[in-house]
């Protein structure tokens, strides 16, 4: 399976708007992070996304990407599913409906803001057409046990997703011990790590370093930076087998 980063960067993006640091005039394409979001290409061909970002739209233009069997939601914030009504072009395409999964919170956050769009499909195809599922275990998807990891986003818990040896934590602030046991023998982890200096609901670049060397993924992926961390500086001084993600990038995972 293939998971192509759609977007690593923070809720503001980078660029930030009206911002004239270095990271924001850069010409470097890697320091230009849209919303945080992934999909994970099953071998199977299908297709599941991790959070519709606000750059939905646009991720999916850049990246060719015409067909979306899933989503799984970490949490409700805004850069991790105000981009909900651009699963319309998918239900459009595919004539069907997409399941949504997520924790209780988030599927009743969901309901109450993007009610319209949780309706069954009756051949009118304006407006997304998704099922809500809420999950708490592992579950089975398209011939792959999907297992949330509850992480501490803040005083909030949220959930992280492990699929194979891969697995995705955005937004965290905290891994509880039961979850540090679900993310042994990764081949690949995705991580939050917000900018440099600590944050009340996310790792800073200590923390997430300290975070990857304790969970020990083959290869480690940075993603939900803010303009504090400038693509090439913060790819040198991070340690082997820790790299700092970007739109765009692929990595492969056997199945
Ligand atoms: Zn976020
Ligand atoms: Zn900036
Ligand atoms: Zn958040």
């Amino acid at each position: 399976m293939q998971l192509t980063v759609l977007g690593s960067g923070s809720s503001a993006g980078t660029p930030v708007v009206g911002c004239q640091c270095e990271t924001c005039q850069s010409k470097n394409l890697r320091n230009v992070r849209t919303r945080c979001s992934s999909y994970i290409a099953l071998n199977n061909g299908k297709n599941i996304l991790i959070d519709t970002s606000p750059d939905l739209r646009e991720q999916a233009l850049r990246e060719s990407l015409t067909s979306v069997d899933a989503v799984l939601f970490t949490h409700h914030h805004a850069d991790h599913c105000h981009g909900i009504d651009d699963l319309r072009a998918f239900c459009q395409i595919n004539k069907k409906q997409i399941p949504i999964y997520g924790n209780q919170f988030v599927i009743e956050q969901l309901l109450q803001k993007f009610k319209y769009a949780m309706l069954e499909p009756k051949d009118f195809w304006e407006i997304p057409v998704l099922k809500p599922i809420v999950i708490e275990q592992p579950f089975e998807l398209f011939g792959h046990t999907i297992t949330p990891i509850p992480v501490m986003h803040g005083r909030g818990e949220i959930l992280g997703y492990r699929i194979g040896n891969l697995a995705y934590i955005t937004d965290v602030s905290e891994i509880p011990l039961n979850s540090l046991e679900l993310l042994k023998g990764l081949d690949v982890l995705l991580l939050d790590c917000l900018r440099l200096k600590p944050h009340i609901t996310h790792f800073g670049f200590d923390q997430s370093v300290n975070m990857a060397q304790q969970i020990m993924a083959k290869e480690t992926y940075f993603i939900h930076m803010t303009h504090d961390l400038e693509y090439d500086s913060l790819q040198n001084k991070l340690p082997e087998n820790i790299y700092a993600g970007y739109d765009g990038l692929k990595i492969s995972i056997n199945e």
